[in-house]
């Protein structure tokens, strides 16, 4: 077995600056799977960032680390929950909480559009900018909100329905 030449470290740091560890991984697609999992969480902490960093192995200085992927985390537009994970490089934002994972992308078809949904009642739309997106998941969060919806609640939602 050859031993690997780079690991995967992600992590999570705290709304009180604590950075937790989540573990090394030899491939980027556990380090992922870990770190996704662990946001699925996110709405029982006060987290404020994750970060996946990948560390050259035997090697000295800063050029042994690059990081990967650098998170935000912020209350999200629509269930109003502190659970929307912003990715400002990749233009991407995903809501981990349960029943709404409102989320957004910039569209693989066409370069420079942002998609955006919520699949609770499959919501699509596309928008020219990530500020847009963020418009328009609001208005749909105020809209959730007026129809009385509340996915914080999500049990004594499903008998009325
Ligand atoms: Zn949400």
């Amino acid at each position: 077995m050859t031993e690997p030449s780079r690991v995967f470290v992600p992590s999570v740091t705290e709304e009180n600056g604590n950075t937790i560890g989540l573990g090394v991984f030899s491939s980027e697609e556990v380090a992922w799977k870990v770190l996704r999992t662990f946001l699925k969480k996110s709405h029982l902490m006060s987290l404020t960032r994750s970060d996946l960093v990948i560390w050259e192995i035997d090697q000295v200085g800063e050029d042994a680390m690059t990081i990967l992927s650098s998170m935000h985390c912020r209350d999200c537009p629509v269930c109003k929950r502190r659970t929307f994970w912003i990715d400002l490089d990749s233009y991407s934002a995903m809501c981990t909480g349960t029943s709404c994972e409102a989320w957004i992308e910039e569209s693989t078809v066409e370069p420079g559009k942002i998609d955006l949904g919520w699949p609770p009642t499959r919501f699509l739309k596309q928008t020219e900018a990530l500020e847009d997106a963020l418009t328009e998941l609001r208005v749909l969060g105020a809209e959730v909100e007026a129809a009385g919806r509340t996915p914080e609640d999500p049990i004594t939602s499903i008998p009325e329905e």
